[in-house]
């Protein structure tokens, strides 16, 4: 065998038998969120323990109302947990102003949305460097005709979304959420407007960024989508029931020992 290869083989039988050294990016140590809707209290995540690591690719799964969006929305700081600790690249974010989450959001994490959300008046290219702004990075009309260049669509740059069709749209988001070289991209639902064809094209993209590095997390109610990703976690009633890596579950004592390393 060439020395490439036994490395490689190395770096397999390491992989099997020790513990996954990669620098966490995400650790989430019992967080909950309760919402509050007039007097009435509802609990949406209720004592999540969570570590992702650099370059997994997680699908996060669960029937609706078991609160997938609600552990998004604070993974990606648009909101923050009612109790518990939320460590990004080992900040502590849990208890930042809606001010410094902003700044986070900007810099360290790429959204995918299922309804692309890009602006309507405004060409692909405009709507790749926007944000690009907002986080005072230089050089941005270079970097956002990168990244667009990426998901392949430099050739409709000066195009409109109502130009666009549903596919074309969906990498314009990915191009904008990678301008910003993330820590983190967050799809929730990046396919769920698509037809299954064009999903499957942009879930090649997505695929081929976590093989280049990139730490990915997507939402989605799909076996097929959730079949791409190297780790499951299925989600009810606000808790994580099951979290499998490569179809091996993770036992629950495994899953609780990574918090009480933490404390
Ligand atoms: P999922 O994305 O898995 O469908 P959510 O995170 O949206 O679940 O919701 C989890 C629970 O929290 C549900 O019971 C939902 O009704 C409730 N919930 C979500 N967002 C809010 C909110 N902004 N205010 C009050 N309750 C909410
Ligand atoms: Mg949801």
């Amino acid at each position: 065998m060439t020395e490439r290869g036994d490395q490689q083989a190395d770096e397999v039988s390491r992989a099997v038998v020790s513990p996954d050294t990669r620098p966490p990016v995400i650790e989430l140590i019992d967080l909950h969120k309760i919402y509050r809707v007039g007097t009435e209290l509802v609990h949406a995540l209720r004592g999540t323990t969570l570590t992702i690591r650099e370059n997994e690719y997680v699908a996060i799964m669960g029937a609706s109302g078991s609160g997938k969006s609600t552990m998004l929305n604070i993974l990606g700081c648009l909101d923050v947990p009612t109790e518990g600790e939320y460590r990004l690249r080992g900040q502590d974010v849990a208890k930042l102003s809606q001010t410094k989450l902003a700044g986070i959001r900007g810099r360290q994490i790429g959204f995918v949305f299922q309804s692309f959300e890009l602006l309507g008046r405004t060409t692909a290219l405009k709507n790749v460097e926007l944000p690009l702004v907002y986080t005072h990075t230089l050089r941005r009309r270079q970097r956002a005709a990168t990244a667009l260049e990426r998901v392949n669509l430099l050739d409709r740059a000066h195009h409109r979304p109502n130009q666009l069709s549903g596919g074309q749209k969906q990498r314009v988001a990915i191009a904008r959420a990678l301008a910003q070289q993330p820590d983190i991209i967050l799809a929730d639902e990046p396919t769920g407007n698509l037809d299954s064809t064009t999903g499957e094209e942009i879930m090649d993209i997505l695929d081929s960024l976590h093989a280049e590095g990139q730490t990915i997390i997507v939402v989605t109610h799909e076996d097929e989508i959730a079949k791409r990703c190297q780790r499951v976690i299925r989600m009810r009633d606000g808790q994580i029931v099951s979290d499998s890596i490569n179809g091996q579950s993770r036992p629950a004592e495994e899953r609780a020992d990574e918090s009480s390393r933490k404390s």
